[in-house]
Order: C-alpha cells, then sequence, then structure tokens
C-alpha cells in the first residue's frame, strides 16, 4: 500500500480551494500534484494521514524551516482553528472522500473568514467559492 499523503489540519481547506496560486513556482507544482490526485478518478480513496509539522504541501515552501514554518504562530492557530472544525487529530488517516463529508458536514459557507483569518489567499474568494460549491454537489 502506498504511504499516505500528509497534511497539517488547515490544508485540507487548502487543497479543496487550490486554483494554481502559491508561494513560489516550486511550491505551486508540487502542490498542484498532491491536488490533482485527490481532483483523478480515484482521488476520494487517496489516504491523508494529519500531522502537526510540515507535510507533503509544505516541503518545497520556501517559507518551511526544518519541520516548522518561518510564520509558525499564524500557522499553529490556522491548525488549531481547522484541527477542532474538521475534528482532526495528528495521527489519525482519512480518505478524501471522508475529508470531504467533514467539510459539508462541519464548515458552513461563509466560515472560512473566521476559520483562515491572517491567510493572504483569503481575500481571492477561491476557497470560498470552492467551499460553495462541495455545498452545492
Ligand atoms: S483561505 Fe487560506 S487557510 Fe483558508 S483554505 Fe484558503 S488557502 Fe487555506
Amino acid at each position: 500500500m502506498t504511504r499516505p499523503v500528509q497534511f497539517r489540519p488547515h490544508h485540507f481547506l487548502c487543497a479543496l480551494g487550490f486554483q494554481g496560486k502559491g508561494y513560489s513556482d516550486r511550491f505551486t507544482q508540487n502542490m498542484a500534484g498532491v491536488v490533482a490526485q485527490l481532483r483523478g478518478p480515484d482521488g476520494g480513496n487517496t489516504r491523508i494521514a494529519v500531522t502537526a509539522q510540515a507535510d507533503s504541501i509544505c516541503a518545497p515552501c520556501p517559507h518551511r524551516r526544518g519541520q516548522s514554518c518561518a510564520k509558525a504562530a499564524q500557522i499553529a492557530a490556522l491548525d488549531a482553528r481547522h484541527a477542532q472544525a474538521l475534528g482532526l487529530q495528528p495521527g489519525q488517516c482519512l480518505t478524501w472522500a471522508e475529508v470531504q463529508l467533514r467539510i459539508r458536514a462541519h464548515v458552513p459557507p461563509g466560515s472560512l473568514r473566521d476559520l483562515c483569518a491572517g491567510c493572504q489567499w483569503l481575500d481571492f474568494g477561491l476557497c470560498e467559492a470552492a467551499l460553495s460549491e462541495l455545498h452545492r454537489n
């Protein structure tokens, strides 16, 4: 069995909303690959392990510092809010399909203004649009 993708808690919703924007070309290319797997024909069965450290999306990020982040305090706050909203704990392993059910059950449209406060991508509206789309389908 292939090793699960690793996500820190706030990256579940980031993956849902990703539309090709990122911190650097390498970051964006890597995240596009991870997200393409989730959105592929068998993407719902992709296993994702929850981690409290740098993950599969952080790997090539210019802000990564070892297993931590140059913006560690801000990222920890984001992770804490998303973990609480989605009931995530480090060490859990979920499929992408299960994650989407949790998002639908616990993150109503309009939630991201508070849940993602401080994120530089919030004002683009792409993540909120993806969240609304998930609830419509
Ligand atoms: S607004 Fe930021 S933290 Fe929230 S889902 Fe989008 S990219 Fe992730």
